[in-house]
């Protein structure tokens, strides 16, 4: 049987060869333009795009929120409510990167019409892009980015249908996204916020969030400042206060600064919510590496050479081992492709020739093949000694 079932299969086989040549032989010798599949495959992931900034308003007295389209005129690439973009700002001769969650929904990035928005807070005075956002940038100035960016989204195959989000300060912005896109009718779920904010008179967002407001999505604000007349919710998002709020089979997704993310961890135990319905957002360039097990305290200081080698080029910059790689090569002006800066998506993959590097253990997001032939996530890399690196030419 299975003998000849090989021989109808070799027989098929030269039939369609046969009906091939006859196509190859009565075709065109014109290359075809054509290919639907690319077309779409590049509507999808158009790469890095120059958008345009159409609209900078305030989302709060601390932040901002800027809306872009496509400088060339093209609709904007599909992305999921709780995604990224990574953005690159020109600052004098260096580009600098920065990942920023969209606060605007899906369905308004589509059509002629469409946009797409991020929400920037300004910082307490020891910003760079932040300060930039909220002071220099404006209307009508075009800046590059890559959109659709990181697996903080819902997922039907993994995650509940019913929310329940952990927010803290500019932590809002996805969860915004994903509000608008449910009130929409365009994302079945429902969802509970628990917003963690410092002062009433500046929570980001709280008008937009609010008129989303309804049947699907809760808003539960919560004042960790200690203010007069406030009625609602006061504190952190302490395991009592998400118990509360939460209903049923519940996916926690958790978005804010990186101390809620340490607090969190051990609320979300003392409920016993199982892992794999817990959901955090990546954790970002840690605000000070010197503070994790196992940097050595004696390189807090310390400043580095750092080889950079591009195919034949050799490169000699000043490193600092508190800054990661990405941050030394963006000083010196050399680009790399950065994404996350988590240490998560892995764009900045670089191969270490010879010193040594600590990897920041919230950021280790290497195979375990790439740890072995000694690769690192530049952004969640610091070097702890000279160090030899080989990147990709740009
Ligand atoms: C997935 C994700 C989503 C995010 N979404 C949002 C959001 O919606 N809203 C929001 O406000 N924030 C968001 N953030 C945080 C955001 O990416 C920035 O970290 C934040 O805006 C602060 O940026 P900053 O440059 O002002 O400060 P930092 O990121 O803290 O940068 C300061 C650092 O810049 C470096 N630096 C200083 N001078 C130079 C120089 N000349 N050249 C090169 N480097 C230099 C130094 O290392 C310094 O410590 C998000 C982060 C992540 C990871």
């Amino acid at each position: 049987m299975k003998v000849k079932g090989f021989l109808k299969d070799v027989g098929g086989a030269s039939r369609v060869t046969k009906a091939r040549l006859a196509a190859f032989a009565g075709a065109s010798s014109r290359p075809e333009t054509v290919d639907p599949i690319a077309d779409v495959a590049r509507a999808w992931h158009p790469g890095r795009l120059e958008l345009k900034v159409t609209q900078i308003r305030p989302a709060s007295p601390t932040a901002k929120t800027v809306r872009f389209v496509r400088a060339d005129g093209q609709e904007l690439p599909y992305f999921y409510a709780g995604q990224y973009i990574a953005l690159e700002f020109p600052m004098g001769s260096a580009v600098i990167s920065r990942p920023y969650s969209l606060s605007s929904a899906p369905y308004q990035a589509r059509g002629a019409e469409g946009f797409a928005e991020i929400t920037v807070r300004r910082s307490r005075g020891d910003g760079f892009v932040a300060d930039y956002v909220n002071d220099t940038l404006k209307e009508g100035d075009t800046v590059f980015g890559t959109m659709g960016c990181g697996q903080f989204y819902y997922e039907p195959l993994r995650d509940s249908k019913n929310i329940v989000a952990l927010a803290g300060g500019t932590g809002i912005t996805p969860f915004v996204s994903m509000a608008k896109e449910i009130a929409h009718g365009t994302l079945d779920l429902d969802m509970t916020i628990l917003f963690g904010s410092v002062r009433s008179d500046d929570i980001i967002l709280k008008e937009e969030l609010e008129a989303c407001a309804g049947e699907h999505v809760h808003i539960v604000h919560v004042l960790s400042g200690d203010e007069e007349g406030w009625t609602g919710e006061r504190g952190f998002l302490t395991a009592d206060l998400i118990k509360k709020y939460s209903r049923g089979d519940a996916t926690y997704f958790i978005c804010g600064p990186q101390a809620m993310y340490t607090f969190l961890r051990g609320e979300l135990e003392k409920l016993d919510i199982p892992k794999r319905r817990i959901r955090f957002e990546v954790f970002g360039t840690p605000k000070d590496i010197t503070a994790f097990d196992g940097f050595p305290a004696e390189e807090k200081d310390a400043v580095h050479q750092l080889t950079v080698v591009r195919g034949i080029h050799e490169d000699v910059i000043p490193a600092r081992a508190c800054e990661s790689l990405v941050t030394a090569l963006e000083r010196a002006g050399i680009r790399i492709q950065t994404s996350c800066r988590s240490g998560e998506c892995g764009l900045c993959r670089t191969k270490v020739l010879s010193g040594h590097v600590f990897v920041c253990p919230e950021g280790d997001g290497r195979r375990a093949a790439d740890k072995d032939f000694g690769y690192v996530h530049a952004c969640s890399a610091y070097p702890v000694s000279d160090v030899k690196i080989k990147i990709p030419i740009l």
